[in-house]
């Protein structure tokens, strides 16, 4: 069976297909000619999952996965969510948004946040969606520099560390984006 990751990153490609089972033929956006940018244009993190994953099934008729994930900060109302990539602006740059939620934080005692990630799977002419959370505290500053994003201000539950001063080998077993994956591929490797 080919399934489609809506997504061009081939590190994310490459580990998944090596965890599924031998049916499943794993594409990327490139495998299928699909160069152009998916919008991602919805106002939840579930909605854009389902539009990407959409866009493709509709557009290419392939089966489909695509994910989305945002840093849902509990006094902020679940800000900045969806919209985490572009928080501070359409730049879209990692310290300009980590600035901006540290400002908006500077007298809150609540740091509560998780990060969420949402898949959305277009299979058999059915949707499915996984959901994996990590949860955590946004830190009083910047500390570390693995990872990307929001990674050296957030401090997932059960550690001292933030992810950005833990291993890669553990924010992968720990992340949102792994839990949810694991769903995805548990969800997959039991269909016969
Ligand atoms: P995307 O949906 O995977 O592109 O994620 C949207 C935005 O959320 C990214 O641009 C980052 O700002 C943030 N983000 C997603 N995953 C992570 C993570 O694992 N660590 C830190 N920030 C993340």
């Amino acid at each position: 069976m080919k399934l489609v990751f809506a997504s061009n990153n081939k590190n994310k490609i490459k580990e998944i297909q090596s965890i599924l089972n031998g049916s499943i033929q794993l594409l990327s956006l490139e495998d299928i000619g699909c160069h152009e940018e998916i919008p991602e244009t919805a106002d939840t993190i579930e909605g854009n999952a389902v539009l990407k994953a959409n866009y493709v099934t509709e557009k290419y008729g392939y089966d489909c996965f695509a994910d989305d994930t945002g840093l849902e900060v509990k006094a902020l109302n679940g800000e900045p969510g969806v919209y985490s990539a572009r928080y501070a602006g359409e730049q879209k740059n990692a310290d300009d948004n980590m600035d901006k939620l540290l400002e908006a934080l500077k007298n809150e005692k609540n740091r509560s946040a998780q990060f969420k990630t949402v898949i959305a799977l277009n299979l058999d002419g059915e949707q499915h969606l996984f959901t994996g959370l990590a949860k955590g505290e946004i830190t009083l500053e910047k500390s570390g520099t693995n990872g990307f994003g929001y990674d050296p201000i957030f401090q997932p539950e059960a550690y001292s560390e933030t992810f950005a001063e833990l291993a890669s080998e553990i924010k992968n077993t720990i992340s949102h984006r792994a839990k949810a994956t694991e769903q995805l591929i548990d969800y997959l490797n039991a269909r016969k």
